[in-house]
């Protein structure tokens, strides 16, 4: 099924992101994750891509086992950076031959080494470039595509992020799904101005589950997001008692998403990091909610 498809339809629905396994050992217990996940039956899965394709292998077989054994929709991730277009095309049939009909077009982070190198010679130097190859591609896939309300850590202003996102849209993505954050209204503030630039596509915000203290700092050194005032008094009241912050950082990742729900969002998608437990909370949390 393509993810428009659910878009489209007139009712709230969750949706969560996996990660596959980095290597053959901890490959039973990833899948049994994504299975249980697979389970509370959200509205679709997205398995994320290993931006060198270390993990490419392991992205389609866990998206394909979770779209054949437990029916639901799955959107697979594929970056394009550094990578050759022989490369990008074997994938691209792949996840055809998978009978996968969603693809999240992404570049992919730049590591210090390749954001040092020279990158005039790349066959893709961004995720346009792979969403041209993707509809070059035989196959009819719907194609999904990363957005920043924060700015992509990158982009030197808005206005500049917001013009590249609009080509990108206009080249063939059908919805975009955002970076994680941390402040609804810095979301409602960014569906505002690209709604004005003429992005008219469905926006998936996303959303990470806080669940330990740890998390907190990589969580922004990846996406760069702002820590509210009251998300720091929490992670500084229960940060150190784990049972604790978990139940404090799942409370508040519900109440965001019940207010995007009620300001006018439909679907959300959930940073799940394969953590069954947390996603079977927040769906217990809204069991009136989504339907
Ligand atoms: P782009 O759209 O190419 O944008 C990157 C930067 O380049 C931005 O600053 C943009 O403004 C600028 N730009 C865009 N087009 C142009 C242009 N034509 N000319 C000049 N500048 C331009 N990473 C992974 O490795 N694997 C994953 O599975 C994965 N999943 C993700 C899922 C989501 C929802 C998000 C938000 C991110 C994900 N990432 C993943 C991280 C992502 O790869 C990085 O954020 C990466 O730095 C940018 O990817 P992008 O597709 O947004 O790039």
């Amino acid at each position: 099924m393509k993810l428009t498809e659910i878009f489209n339809k007139d009712r709230l629905s969750l949706s969560f992101e996996v990660f596959p396994p980095k290597t053959d050992s901890n490959f039973d217990s990833v899948k049994h994750a994504t299975e249980e996940i697979a389970k509370l039956s959200p509205s679709f899965m997205s398995v994320t891509y290993g931006a060198g394709g270390g993990t490419s292998k392991y992205t389609l077989e866990i998206a394909k086992n979770i779209k054949e054994v437990y029916g639901v929709p799955t959107l697979a991730h594929l970056t394009c950076v550094s990578s050759t277009k022989e490369t990008v095309r074997e994938r691209i049939a792949q996840i055809k031959d998978a009978g996968i009909e969603n693809i999240m077009a992404l570049r992919g982070d730049l590591t210090p080494e390749l954001a040092a190198s020279d990158r005039s010679g790349w066959d893709y130097k961004h995720a346009i470039d792979l969403i041209h190859e993707i509809n070059a591609s035989d196959a009819d896939f719907c194609i999904g595509g990363a957005c920043y309300p924060e700015i992509h850590p990158e982009s030197t202003n808005q206005k500049e992020d917001i013009k590249y996102l609009k080509e990108k849209v206009d080249a063939g993505c059908s919805f975009l799904t955002t970076q994680m954050f941390f402040d609804n209204n810095l979301l409602y503030n960014f569906l505002y101005k690209i709604r004005e630039a003429g992005i008219t596509v469905p926006i998936i915000p996303g959303i990470m589950p806080i669940t330990n203290a740890n998390q907190v700092d990589r969580a922004i050194k990846l996406s760069g997001s702002f820590m509210p005032q009251r998300f720091k008094s929490l992670v500084d009241k229960f940060g150190g008692s784990p049972d604790a912050m978990k139940q404090a950082g799942i409370a508040y990742a519900t109440d965001q998403i019940i207010d995007l729900f009620a300001n006018g969002i439909k679907n959300v998608h959930v940073y799940s990091m394969n953590k069954p437990d947390v996603a079977r909370k927040i769906v217990d949390n809204l069991s009136h909610i989504i339907s």
